[in-house]
C-alpha cells in the first residue's frame, strides 16, 4: 500500500491561508497530518482503516500559522505603531457581517436568536468599504451570523475591496457563488463553504431550507462551478454533529459496519464521503471541525463517536494530494477525547484587539467571539464612521475594561497570538519577514 507521510517542514499551509469556522466565526488552527495514497477513493474502507489506525499515532501535527503571521513585515511595523494607551491607526483584518438575513433555517446555527433581524443598507456599506479602504485595512472576512452573500450590495463590495488589494475571505453556505461568480472568482483569496454532510438527505436536515427544498445540490453545484474559475482557495467545511446538541434531532446512522452505532443520531459517518466529494468537485481542502455551544466552547462529544470519527478522518486522510488537504480544528481531538474545553489565560489585556475587529448589523464587537453581546459593543457602524468608531471613547472603554484572564475561558484561536505579542512587548521584537497573508 502506497502511504507516505511527510514530513513537517515539507507541508506548506501558509497557502491555504486563513480557514473559518462558520459557527465559531474564527479561523481555525489545524493538526494537520498529509498522508498520500493515489488508489485510496477505490479501496474498502475497512481495508484503509485497519491500515491507517496505526498511522494515527504518527499524526505530523502543525498549526496554522498564525504566529508566523504575526512577523510579517507590515504586521511588525504595524504592532511597533500602536499606542497601547489608546488605539491603534486601524485594524488590519476586519470580520463583515453585511446582514443577518439567511436563507437557510440550521436548527444548530450558534448565531440563531442574531439572525433574519437586520443588514447594513447598501449606502452605507459602500460607504463603509471604502472607509475600511481609506483607513488602511489589509484584509476583510465576509461572515454572518447571517449569510453575507445575500447582501444586495455584496458584488460591489467584493469589487470595490478586490480593486483596492484588500484581501477577501468569505465564508458563505454556497448559494450564491454562481451570482457572484466573476468578482468572487477574481477577487477572493479563499471561500469556505459549510456543507457539515455529504448526502442530500443529511444536508437537508441539517441546513434545511425554508421552502423545505433541500439545496444541498445547489450548493455543490455552485462550488464546482466556482473551483474552475478561482484564483483563491475553496474549501468545503464539515462540523460533526450529534443529537441534542441544540436543536438538532440527529441523523440515524445507516451501513452494515456501523450496526452496533445505530442508537447514535450524527453526521460523522459521511464525512469520507463529504470528503470524497470535495475532492471531486475541486475543492483545495476539507476541514472538519468540532461543535461549539452558544458560549464557544468546544462540546465534549460521546466516546462512541470518537471511534467513527478516527474511522472516517483516516479513511478522508487517504484522499489527500498536493492539491487536495484533509484539516483538523485542534479542538477535534479534545471534543473527542473529553478533553477540558477551557483555555486558562494569564494575561489582562487582549492586544490582538488592536489589530482585528468585528462589524454587523447590530454593532461593532472586540472580537468575534462576543458577536452580539452588547457588554463587548464597541461601536455602532450605522452612526458612525469607521474612524469616529475606531477612536471612539466607547471603544476605549470597552477595551480597556475587557479582560481575558476573567472574559475568555473559551479556547480562542488567538490565545497564541496575545501571548506573542505580549512577549514582543516585554522583550522586543523578531526581525521581520516578508508579507505574505493578512489574515493575523
Ligand atoms: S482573548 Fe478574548 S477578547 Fe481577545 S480575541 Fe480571544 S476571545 Fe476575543
Amino acid at each position: 500500500m502506497n502511504i507516505n507521510l511527510i514530513k513537517p517542514k515539507e507541508i506548506s499551509i501558509k497557502n491555504i491561508e486563513s480557514v473559518h469556522d462558520s459557527i465559531n466565526h474564527e479561523p481555525f488552527d489545524f493538526n494537520y497530518s498529509y498522508i498520500e495514497n493515489k488508489d485510496a477513493v477505490n479501496k474498502d474502507s475497512s481495508e484503509i482503516f485497519a491500515e491507517n489506525r496505526s498511522l494515527r499515532s504518527l499524526r505530523v501535527s502543525k498549526t496554522l500559522d498564525l504566529r508566523g503571521k504575526l512577523e510579517q513585515k507590515t504586521v511588525i511595523k504595524f504592532l511597533k505603531s500602536v499606542d497601547w494607551e489608546t488605539s491603534s491607526k486601524s485594524p488590519l483584518v476586519v470580520e463583515l457581517d453585511p446582514t443577518s438575513m439567511c436563507n437557510l433555517a440550521c436548527p444548530d446555527c450558534i448565531s440563531g436568536s442574531l439572525l433574519n433581524k437586520e443588514e447594513i443598507p447598501s449606502e452605507r456599506l459602500l460607504n463603509l468599504t471604502n472607509e475600511m479602504i481609506d483607513a488602511g485595512v489589509k484584509a476583510v472576512i465576509l461572515i454572518g451570523g447571517g449569510e453575507p452573500m445575500m447582501h444586495p450590495a455584496i458584488g460591489e463590495v467584493i469589487n470595490q475591496l478586490g480593486k483596492a488589494d484588500v484581501r477577501i475571505g468569505i465564508t458563505t453556505n454556497g448559494l450564491y457563488l454562481k451570482k457572484y461568480l466573476n468578482v468572487t472568482a477574481e477577487y477572493s483569496s479563499w471561500v469556505r463553504v459549510s456543507m457539515d454532510a455529504g448526502t442530500d438527505a443529511t444536508f437537508n436536515r441539517i441546513r434545511p431550507s425554508s421552502t423545505g427544498k433541500s439545496l444541498f445540490n445547489s450548493a455543490i453545484n455552485n462550488m464546482e462551478v466556482f473551483a474552475r474559475s478561482k484564483r483563491g482557495k475553496l474549501g468545503y467545511s464539515f462540523m460533526i454533529f450529534n443529537e441534542g446538541d441544540f436543536g438538532f434531532k440527529g441523523i440515524p446512522i445507516k451501513g452494515n459496519s456501523l450496526d452496533k452505532f445505530r442508537h447514535l443520531k450524527t453526521n460523522v459517518n459521511e464525512i469520507y464521503t463529504a470528503a470524497k466529494l470535495a475532492r471531486e468537485i475541486g475543492c483545495d481542502y476539507f476541514e472538519i471541525k468540532p461543535m461549539y455551544d452558544v458560549n464557544h466552547f468546544a462540546i465534549i462529544q460521546p466516546k462512541e463517536l470518537t471511534q467513527i470519527v478516527d474511522e472516517q478522518v483516516a479513511m478522508a486522510k487517504e484522499l489527500e494530494s498536493p492539491n487536495f488537504k484533509i484539516l483538523e480544528a485542534s479542538k477535534l481531538w479534545a471534543s473527542l477525547h473529553g478533553e477540558s474545553n477551557l483555555e486558562p489565560k494569564e494575561y489582562t489585556r487582549c492586544a490582538i484587539t488592536q489589530a482585528r475587529t468585528l462589524i454587523t448589523p447590530s454593532g461593532v464587537y472586540v472580537c468575534p467571539y462576543f458577536r452580539g453581546q452588547e457588554q463587548q459593543k464597541i461601536g455602532d457602524i450605522q452612526n458612525q464612521s469607521f474612524s469616529n468608531m475606531w477612536h471612539g471613547s466607547l471603544r476605549k472603554e470597552v477595551i480597556n475594561q475587557l479582560n481575558p484572564s476573567k472574559d475568555c475561558s473559551m479556547h480562542c484561536i488567538r490565545h497564541e497570538s496575545n501571548e506573542t505579542i505580549e512577549r514582543w512587548l516585554a522583550g522586543g521584537f523578531p526581525l521581520p519577514t516578508d508579507d505574505f497573508d493578512f489574515f493575523i
